[in-house]
């Protein structure tokens, strides 16, 4: 197996360490606090870019205080620099060069001649304007603003371009692992289609301890894939075991819902959903994770007109869920089983490769031409640029002339159409939107931007 790299994120503090390190990993939420006696294996995380897997640190998990470098400090930074395979040390483009600051880089440029001099917190990198502090390091510097995701993407190119010659982990397709929640209510069918999995062609590799202390999870491979099943208490049938009250099944959904990738969202179809469904629905939409709808018991359906009744009304229910495929599958037969495992991998492969901002950006005006997008306060929506804020859950942030929130009916259909367009069935969208300050070229100011709420629910009336 060919070794994974280790790159490492260095710089004073205060440079925007951790926000790359964030945006690099794909993951909005800062993982990282600067809590004395964390260990730094926690700072350590995989990434990947174009499906080659590398390891990501973020030498900011050394400072035990943010403020406060010690020797001890530096001397553990310059350890971990050594073992670097690569080392990308981060300036802060708002404020001159400082003196120690210049020593550091010296030291480890020393220690580590593998590196990519980056300044930070470049608002408009065309314009920028070097301070003239930096021109004494005599480098190429990279010009990136990790907060607003501004050209990111180049600093990626400039990583994959100095591995050119790594291949990549051989084993890779096996290693990564989709992690498969299989939600319903009681009776819709859960177990039977674990068991259906378990008794044909799939290999149980491992029980795995559980994420929680009540469940184990099922690690299962079919042909080179492997798929980890949270395998919910209650869910692998072999022997019956309770699921008590249907609330409490509905109640407990939420904790099996956090630990998976994606849900398989289990729908009985030959009934009409009720409160309980409705009730888990909302659960997962504030979950704001990756969902397919299996729309089970497909066999009970008798005749075909039926059938289209009854999936129309489910969507029609399920109307939040603009983003996923409802997929008819049946335990009792098999059908479109393994389908729905598949999808499920193919999905959240998505949200592990590299998705160009400047992509969405080209196809972003037209999408608005198409009909009026409105805000709340009946504005015509105008958006200037939008950006990838983070992957998991997948928030796109918009620079438009209006910070307001969108009407329901214009958000939907935004949505809609961006997860069609960007071929992202199955993720849910997330818009942050922020207005836009007229740029001063000469001075280069940051918008502060108001922390977006992970998700934004509305009451729906069913
Ligand atoms: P769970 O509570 O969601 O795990 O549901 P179970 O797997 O225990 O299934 C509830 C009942 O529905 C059982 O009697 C199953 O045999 C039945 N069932 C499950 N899937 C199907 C299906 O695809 N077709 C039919 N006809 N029955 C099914």
């Amino acid at each position: 197996m060919a070794k994974i790299p280790l790159i490492t994120i260095v710089g004073i503090p205060n440079t925007g360490k951790s926000t790359l390190f964030n945006r690099l990993i794909g993951q909005r939420k800062a993982l990282v606090h600067s809590e004395p006696g964390m260990t730094r294996d926690i700072y350590k995380k995989t990434f990947e870019i174009n499906n080659k897997e590398f390891y990501l640190q973020d030498s900011g998990g050394f400072y035990p205080d943010k403020h406060i470098i010690t020797e001890e400090i530096n001397k553990r930074i310059f350890r971990e620099v050594k073992k670097s395979d690569l080392v990308i040390f981060l300036f802060d483009g708002k404020r001159e060069l400082l003196g120690f600051e210049k020593d550091l880089f010296i030291e480890i440029k020393k220690i580590n001649p593998a590196i990519i001099p980056v300044i930070n917190k470049v608002d408009n990198p065309p314009k920028y304007i070097l301070p003239n502090s930096y021109y004494e390091l005599k480098q190429d510097f990279l010009f990136i603003s990790a907060e607003h995701n501004d050209e990111v993407e180049t600093l990626i190119d400039a990583i994959e371009k100095h591995f050119e010659h790594y291949i990549g982990t051989p084993d890779k397709a096996s290693s990564i692992q989709t992690r498969i929640s299989i939600i319903g209510k009681p009776n819709v069918g859960k177990s039977s289609i674990i068991n259906k999995i378990l008794n044909d062609d799939f290999v149980i590799v491992s029980p795995l301890a559980g994420t929680t202390r009540d469940s184990v999870d099922l690690e299962v491979k079919r042909m080179n894939k492997t798929f980890v099943l949270v395998d919910n208490a209650g869910i692998r049938k072999m022997q019956k075991v309770k699921e008590g009250t249907e609330s409490a099944a509905v109640i407990r959904a939420e904790k099996d819902i956090q630990y998976a990738d994606i849900i398989i969202f289990v729908v009985d179809i030959s009934k009409r959903l009720d409160q309980n469904d409705m009730l888990i629905a909302q659960k997962l939409l504030k979950a704001a994770k990756p969902v397919i709808i299996a729309c089970n018991k497909w066999d009970l359906v008798e005749d075909k007109e039926r059938g289209e009744f009854l999936l129309k009304e489910t969507r029609k229910k399920l109307n939040s869920f603009y983003f996923a495929p409802f997929i008819l599958i049946s335990a009792l037969t098999g059908k479109n089983i393994f389908h729905l495992l598949d999808r499920a991998e193919e999905i959240h492969n998505k949200l592990n490769v590299k998705m160009k901002t400047s992509h969405l950006n080209r196809i972003l005006p037209s999408i608005l031409q198409e009909r009026k997008i409105l805000t709340e306060a009946n504005r015509v929506f105008k958006s200037k640029y939008v950006s990838i804020e983070s992957l998991k859950p997948f928030f796109i942030q918009f620079f438009a002339n209006t910070g307001e929130i969108l009407k329901p009916s214009s958000e939907l259909y935004l949505k809609k159409r961006i997860v069609e367009e960007l071929g992202l069935e199955g993720i849910p969208v997330f818009f942050k939107i922020s207005a836009k300050k007229e740029r001063n070229e000469k001075q280069i100011s940051y918008e502060k931007l108001p922390k977006a709420p992970l998700h934004r629910q509305r009451k729906k009336k069913n």
